[in-house]
């Protein structure tokens, strides 16, 4: 019984994370080219042509990017919600009718020996939703781009053994930074993204005893830095009490396999 993930790839310029139980395999998103899939796969140490499936969070293209291109080199079948299949289906390039499925928010969904839970976020997406794994006990949260977070998510996604959480931005950085006012104000706003404060807040109110550790996800390259990320959610966690181990995640390099299961 074994069960890894890795995160491939997180940030702007693109997002991958890969999960497996026994011989079961999903990547969730496909925001790099085909090309960079192939290379992030390589140095993770995973094989894409045994994947069982891509699922999709939204249609943004730092999630989508490859995705035509990937599900026809690997033959893959591609699960999105419906509303995400409408905005983004012309984009991905001529697919099979037996890669197409529906998989809407809040339901469950089990390849093999792992069970997929999705839930909504609040995101500027046409119907965004992430993911919690389940197999053999063990519990991973997947969310990476939202603009706060909601009791009912928290709800949805505490005790997990470990998480992928955003940590998108530093707010001072953003506050002062070059980013136009109305971008300012989309990443800041209920639909934007996470900032790191923000993150350890969240953070504090769901992890538990179970919790091993938490990659911090999604890092804004022009408002965050990976040390600052680390450095402002372990001081809010601290701050009550709590000490967790927290991992990097990067745009280029996938993070080493973890022994999750
Ligand atoms: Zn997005
Ligand atoms: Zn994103």
């Amino acid at each position: 019984m074994a069960g890894r993930c890795s995160v491939l790839a997180s940030g702007s310029t693109g997002n991958a994370f890969y999960i497996e139980s026994n011989e079961d395999r999903l990547l969730v998103d496909a925001g790099l080219s085909g090309k960079q899939l192939d290379r992030l796969f390589q140095e993770a140490g995973a094989d894409p042509s045994v994947l069982s499936g891509i699922l999709v969070t939204h249609e943004h293209s730092d999630h989508i990017k490859g995705l035509g291109i990937f599900a026809r080199k690997y033959n893959l079948p591609i699960y999105a919600n419906e509303k995400t299949w409408n905005v983004m289906e012309k984009q991905l390039g001529k697919l099979t009718s037996d890669q197409k499925f529906h998989f809407e928010p809040n339901q469950v969904k089990t390849f093999g020996t792992l069970d997929v839970e999705s839930f909504s976020v609040s995101h500027d997406a046409v119907d965004p939703m992430f993911f919690n794994f389940h197999a053999q006990g063990k519990k991973v949260a997947l969310v990476t781009d939202l603009g706060y977070v909601s009791e009912r998510i928290k709800k949805t996604i505490e005790d997990a053994d470990a998480y992928v959480f955003e940590a998108n931005h530093d707010i001072s950085m953003l506050q002062m930074g070059h980013y136009p006012w109305s971008v300012k104000r989309r990443i800041l706003g209920d639909s934007g993204h996470v900032s790191n404060e923000d993150c350890g807040l969240a953070l504090s109110e769901i992890i538990s005893n179970k919790t091993k550790r938490v990659y911090l996800a999604h890092l804004s390259k022009d408002n965050n830095m990976k040390e600052l990320a680390r450095m402002s959610v372990d001081q809010v966690l601290k701050e009550r009490g709590i000490q967790m181990n927290l991992f990097d995640t990067d745009p280029n390099t996938p993070t080493a396999l973890y022994d999750v299961i």
